[in-house]
């Protein structure tokens, strides 16, 4: 019993507030009381059956009673109804408690698991989403892929235009990324500008076809909001789950190759360099 309230201390207030609502909800108090009447009256019918001349006077039901007895048996009613009323009122104060509690709660990990400025997953989620995608693909033998992707000189962005405009083209970016996957796929905001892209189901042809299809639309977005003479363009790494990697072995391969793509680019010029950079 100490084991157990201790376990709900370490569990929160939520734990106790649920231990509370279950204790008062199982003493069956209202039923012991509706025994004991149903008991009071069956006795009373009983006693004017055994000696019907203290209850009934030609054949009318007669109970005399003293005004001692009377008044204590009304403070006995009055005492059980406000008991039961003061009890009905804790319990759905109690019931009230827990609903914010849980709704508190799981607003709580609602925001704990979505990244406030993209909207898209956050990296904290990143670990247990992945773990149990991971599973899923082992399991069913289907293919999973993971894409790493990191906005080219975003820095230039947040010096040239300010943090603000650099929030806002990270939003538009992760918003972008979003609607080039299907809704079984996740977008994970993995550090400043890099997102990860986790594709179910999807093998490395299919997931060219992804990445081609961020690109077109990042390019699109590019010349439709023009940044002066910045060009919002990302560097991908594309790395399909092999079996027994970790989340940490699968994620650390699709940066390597990000990063790669990243200096490929670089070299042939395709990332245009920044002034000052
Ligand atoms: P590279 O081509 O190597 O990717 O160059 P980069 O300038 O993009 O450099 P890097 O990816 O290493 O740095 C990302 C920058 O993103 C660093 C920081 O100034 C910016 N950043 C990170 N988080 C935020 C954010 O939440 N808002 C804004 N506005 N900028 C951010
Ligand atoms: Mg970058």
């Amino acid at each position: 019993m100490a084991d157990q309230q201790k376990l709900i201390e370490q569990l929160g207030p939520q734990a106790r507030l649920q231990s509370e609502l279950t204790t008062l909800e199982s003493h069956n108090r209202d039923i012991w009381i509706l025994i004991i009447f149903a008991a009071g009256v069956l006795l009373l019918g009983t006693l004017s059956l055994l000696v019907p001349g203290s209850f009934w006077e030609q054949n009318t039901l007669d109970i005399r009673i003293s005004p001692q007895v009377l008044f204590i048996l009304m403070m006995v009613v009055v005492v059980l109804t406000l008991y039961m009323v003061r009890r009905e009122a804790e319990m759905r104060r109690l019931r009230l408690l827990n609903v914010q509690h849980t709704l508190h709660s799981q607003a709580e990990l609602a925001a704990s698991m979505v990244d406030a400025l993209t909207n898209v997953f956050s990296r904290s989620f990143l670990r247990e989403l992945l773990q149990g995608e991971i599973a899923r693909a082992e399991r069913n033998s289907r293919p999973l892929a993971l894409i790493m992707c990191d906005i080219d000189h975003f820095k230039a962005v947040n010096d040239r235009y300010g943090h603000l405009m650099g929030d806002y083209v990270l939003a538009q970016v992760a918003g972008i990324m979003k609607s080039c996957v299907r809704g079984s796929d996740y977008v994970v905001r993995y550090g400043g500008d890099e997102f990860l892209i986790i594709l179910s189901e999807t093998d490395a042809p299919g997931s060219q076809i992804v990445m081609d299809r961020v690109r077109r639309k990042v390019s699109e977005w590019d010349s439709a909001h023009r940044l002066g003479d910045f060009s919002v363009r990302i560097s991908m790494g594309l790395h399909q789950h092999v079996q027994g990697q970790t989340v940490e072995q699968a994620v650390s391969q699709a940066d390597a190759r990000m990063y790669a793509a990243k200096v490929v680019a670089r070299e042939k010029n395709v990332v245009p360099t920044q002034p000052g950079t």
